[in-house]
């Protein structure tokens, strides 16, 4: 049977380390710590400096610009992996971005190209990414994204992002049946909030983090290592029947009435 939450040997690619306070740095340390491998991007040359010491602490073999509007960016980082490992085993999409200006007002209020913008990066481009990792995945694999629970229920100026994970949790549906017949696994992970750079674009997060935390079972927080945790777990054999979730981590919350 062997030891089903070995990651020794797999290979995978992470998507969404802005500093050493993202999720995916989290994902990463934990992956990396777990014998995975794993393939780095940055968002642009200002971000390079940021990510690539982080990229290094993790023995990356492959750091590289990636920008998800960028079509031939995007086509470039699987064309990379394809000639260096042949396959890939993971991805981890841990992405969302919004303009200030939607982010912070009423939905009712938001542009429909703010709203276009939003959905292309945080949601369309892990669509985007299960396209081209499909190819790679030759021995089945596991994609993640990152969502969160204003998805489900309105969350206090979560606003756009809202409406945007839930869609983002129906492509992980969808795409979970399109490519189970290939072994590819997909699903959604949903942290409760952290401190990060993205959240600073919410209004009020201290708001927010003081209520998720006193509101669920242990008043405690959640860490980005923990969430890399379940993202090791769901990457490994152990998950093997694990598709097509949203799953939880955010110490109890959303369970709270
Ligand atoms: P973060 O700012 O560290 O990460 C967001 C990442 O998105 C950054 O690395 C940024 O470079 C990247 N990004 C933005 N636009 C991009 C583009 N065009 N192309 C490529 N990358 C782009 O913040 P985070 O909190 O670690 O966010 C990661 C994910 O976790 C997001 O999907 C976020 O919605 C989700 N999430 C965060 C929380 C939280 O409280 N921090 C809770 C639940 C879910």
């Amino acid at each position: 049977m062997g030891n089903l939450l070995n990651l020794t040997g797999k290979k995978g690619l992470i998507i969404g380390i802005a500093n050493a306070k993202s999720i995916a740095n989290g994902c990463a340390k934990v992956l990396h710590a777990a014998g995975a491998e794993l393939a780095i991007t940055y968002l642009n040359d200002r971000g390079e400096k940021y990510v690539r010491p982080l990229a290094e602490a993790v023995e990356s073999p492959l750091i590289l610009p990636c920008d998800l509007s960028n079509k031939s960016e995007l086509a470039a980082v699987f064309n990379q992996i394809g000639s260096k490992w042949g396959q890939l085993d993971f991805v981890i999409h841990s992405v969302a971005f919004a303009d200030q200006e939607d982010l912070q007002g009423r939905v009712v209020d938001c542009s429909r190209e703010g709203f276009l913008l939003a959905m292309d990066i945080s949601c369309h481009s892990f669509i985007r990414v299960a396209k081209l990792a499909e190819p790679l995945m030759k021995n089945g694999g596991s994609l993640l994204t990152m969502s969160y629970y204003g998805s489900k229920k309105v969350i206090p100026n979560y606003n756009l992002m809202g409406p945007i994970k839930s869609a983002l949790e129906g492509v992980v549906r969808y795409l979970a049946a399109d490519l189970g017949p290939k072994g590819i696994r997909v699903n959604a992970v949903s942290p409760g909030p952290i401190r990060t750079r993205a959240s600073r674009g919410i209004k009020d997060f201290n708001g927010l983090l003081k209520l998720a935390t006193e509101r669920n079972p242990s008043g405690e927080t959640v860490d980005i290592e923990e969430v890399g945790a379940l993202a090791a777990f769901l990457i490994s054999n152990a998950a093997k029947s694990i598709t097509g979730n949203t799953e939880y981590i955010d110490a109890g919350y959303h369970i709270m009435g």
